[in-house]
């Protein structure tokens, strides 16, 4: 059975490099960037060939998703990701978990600045060949000489103005959305809260967003959505927010509140966006974030906000470690079909309380898929 899958392998590989322009080529942009992933350390030759096959791909017709995978599995080629926020809390746990399962990923990141992308760098992601280097790579190649530019794993773009985005999905398998408003506090607020509180007065905080809700977490998000809609992206991850159902989501909620941005209600638009698009999507609902060692809890999933009045009932906190969440995206990513269109909430146990969730394929499966939309 090696021996006829090496030959079937084989057999595939070469048909493809021979049918290079038609719409197999996406697969071989995977298979380059399967290399170029694999030869951190490895020869320039393989890097070259690799990134040629990338390159060279980039404008191709997107391949049917189901043969794309079908392909995919026969020849052990990782998915590409793409994770934007990658600079953020959650965003950069969970691009630096894809980053080191380099055999089942080739994970690029989105980040909204050169700091994010210095964050990027700081684990070995790279920006790709400055354009001075591009230009003596070209003087070299018309020299008749072998001199491949290196492509970038960072892309410094905005999700709203949707600079850097459609360069960012091209031959993207997944797309894992992790960008958000951020409220934000001035610390004369803060100074304020404090004072109200020493003469025994209760004051909620002013918060600020340097981007509003509506425009992050709302036009940014469809942006993400219909940039890899046109690119054939297969499935996308959307970490939203626990609260976006309709009895939850008031006006009251606080989260609402923060900086008169209706945050919930910004991203339950997006959500339902996402759910109509027709790519198969998971929508994943935190409760509260922590920044917290993960790894160590039991997870608790479940729908439709029912989490937030019986989360005690449960066993469980309201809240859920940034570092888990990311290894739930993963596990997303690792188990398309079992959370294929669901949308689901996940908060966890105190640390010592129950045992810490290690398979959550079973825990996925169990989700109900939303009805179609
Ligand atoms: P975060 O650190 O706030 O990261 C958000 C990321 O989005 C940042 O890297 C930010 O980049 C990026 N971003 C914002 N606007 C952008 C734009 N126009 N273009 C490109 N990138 C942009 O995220 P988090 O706190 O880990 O939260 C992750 C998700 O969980 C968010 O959706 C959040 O709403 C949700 N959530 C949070 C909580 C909580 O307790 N905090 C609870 C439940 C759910 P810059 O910072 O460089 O602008």
């Amino acid at each position: 059975w090696n021996l006829l899958s090496i030959l079937l392998a084989v057999t595939v590989r070469s048909s493809l490099a021979f049918t290079f322009s038609g719409g197999y080529s996406p697969i071989l942009q995977s298979i380059g960037a399967h290399r170029a992933s694999l030869c951190h350390g490895g020869s320039a030759f393989q890097l070259d060939s690799a990134l040629a096959a990338r390159r060279a791909s980039t404008h191709a017709r997107p391949l049917d998703f189901g043969r794309k995978q079908s392909l995919r599995m026969l020849m052990d080629v990782p998915k590409q990701v793409l994770v934007t926020g990658a600079s953020g809390k959650t965003g950069f746990f969970t691009f630096k978990k894809l980053r080191e399962l380099e055999k089942e990923f080739f994970t690029k990141g989105l980040v909204h600045s050169e700091k994010g992308a210095k964050k990027l760098q700081s684990i070995g992601a790279s920006l790709g060949d400055s354009s001075a280097i591009k230009q003596s790579n070209k003087k070299l190649r018309d020299m008749g000489m072998v001199a491949e530019d290196e492509d970038p794993d960072i892309y410094i773009g905005d999700i709203v103005t949707k600079e850097g985005l459609d360069e960012a999905i091209q031959g993207c398998d997944a797309l894992v959305i992790l960008t958000s408003g951020v409220p934000k506090l001035r610390k004369r607020e803060i100074f304020k809260s404090i004072l109200a509180k020493l003469i025994g007065q209760q004051r909620l905080p002013k918060f600020y967003y340097d981007q509003m809700p509506e425009q992050v977490d709302w036009i940014g998000c469809r942006n993400q959505i219909d940039a890899a809609k046109a690119a054939g992206v297969g499935h996308i991850v959307l970490v939203s927010s626990m609260g976006v159902s309709p009895q939850k989501n008031t006006p009251e909620n606080i989260l609402n509140k923060l900086g008169d941005g209706n945050i919930l209600v910004w991203k339950a638009k997006a959500e339902e966006y996402l759910k109509a698009s027709g790519v198969p999507y998971s929508i994943v609902h935190p409760g509260g974030l922590l920044n917290k060692p993960g790894g160590e809890r039991e997870l608790v999933f479940g729908v439709d906000d029912e989490l937030l009045d019986d989360y005690e009932k449960r066993g469980a906190t309201r809240a859920i470690p940034r570092a888990d969440v990311a290894s739930v995206v993963v596990e997303c990513l690792r188990h398309p079909d079992a959370v294929r269109n669901k949308s689901f909430d996940v908060v966890s146990k105190a640390p010592g309380q129950g045992t810490p969730t290690t398979d959550m394929a079973a825990l996925f499966r169990a989700i109900p898929s939303a009805a179609p939309h």
